[in-house]
């Protein structure tokens, strides 16, 4: 089984971003569950909102935030983001990012929009394609990065912790169980720790046992039943059994 130092689940700008950070300090694997192309972020029309104007300040953006959020955010999570957004701004130029911009007396200068509830020009933007731009780039620097593996068609089920795997130390996360889409087949021995039941299925056919969410495995378990790399049958146990399928016939066989 492949170890990396950090695993990151995603391939928006919030995966990308981070792996390439990651990658100065360890090698890092990014899943994601289609191509490493799909993501929200590659759809993101309208541009990014941050501080960069001169009649602006970090208080105005937090304040137009704030009220745009109608009670629902928290001031200090805006405050926190509000004022990284330049930083993170140099940060995608430096990556390659390119946002409109314009000459100002032989200086360029970002274009800034403005638009929604923002009471100033903060709007940055690449045409009506910046998330494409953002994507794009930061996909591109992420191959460039020798010390980052990609993992597209990857799906993560669910986190594979030291509680779950029985043993005694205190709980921690060892990684991920992961759907290869492609092939639709996960590791038979992390899947045999999964669910210890569906062990014997899993070592026998191409039975694949996953626990649909994050951190809650036992009150949510999905199973795939793959026969020749496609999904016949998806479901909880329970649905499984009752429907008396492939895999009802392999639960049987397995437990006689
Ligand atoms: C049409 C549209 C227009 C938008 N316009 C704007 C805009 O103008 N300005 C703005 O600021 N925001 C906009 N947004 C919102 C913005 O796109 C998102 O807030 C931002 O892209 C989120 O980035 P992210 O990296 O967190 O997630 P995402 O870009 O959504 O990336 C998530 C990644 O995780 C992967 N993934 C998910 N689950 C799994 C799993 N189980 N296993 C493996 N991989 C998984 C996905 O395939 C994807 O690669 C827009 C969104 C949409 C859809």
């Amino acid at each position: 089984m492949k170890t990396y130092d950090f695993l990151v689940v995603g391939s928006g700008i919030a995966g990308l971003s981070f792996a390439l950070r990651a990658a100065a300090h360890g090698s890092v694997a990014i899943l994601t569950k289609r191509g490493a192309e799909a993501s929200n972020t590659a759809w993101a029309q309208g541009g990014i909102a941050t501080v960069m104007g001169a009649d602006d300040s970090m208080d105005l953006h937090v304040a137009d935030t704030l009220d745009a959020g109608a009670g629902l955010c928290h001031e200090d999570v805006v405050r926190t983001i509000v004022s990284e957004g330049p930083e993170c701004i140099e940060e995608l130029i430096a990556r390659g990012v390119q946002f409109d911009s314009h000459k100002e007396n032989g200086v360029t200068e970002i274009d800034l929009g403005r638009e929604g509830g923002h009471t100033r020009r903060r709007i940055l933007h690449h045409g009506d394609t910046t998330g494409k731009e953002i994507a794009t780039r930061l996909l591109e620097a992420c191959r460039r990065t020798p010390g980052i593996t990609f993992y597209e068609n990857h799906f993560a089920i669910d986190l594979i912790t030291t509680a779950r795997l029985g043993l005694a130390t205190g709980d921690r996360c060892l990684g991920l169980y992961v759907l290869d889409e492609a092939t639709s087949l996960i590791d038979p021995r992390t899947a045999r720790h999964l669910e210890g039941s569906m062990a014997a299925l899993l070592a026998d056919r191409t039975v694949i046992a996953i626990a649909h969410r994050l951190h809650t495995a036992h009150d949510a378990d999905r199973i795939a039943v793959v026969i020749e790399g496609r999904i016949a049958e998806l479901g909880s146990h329970a649905d499984l059994i009752a429907k008396n399928g492939e895999y009802a016939r392999l639960w049987r066989t397995w437990r006689s």
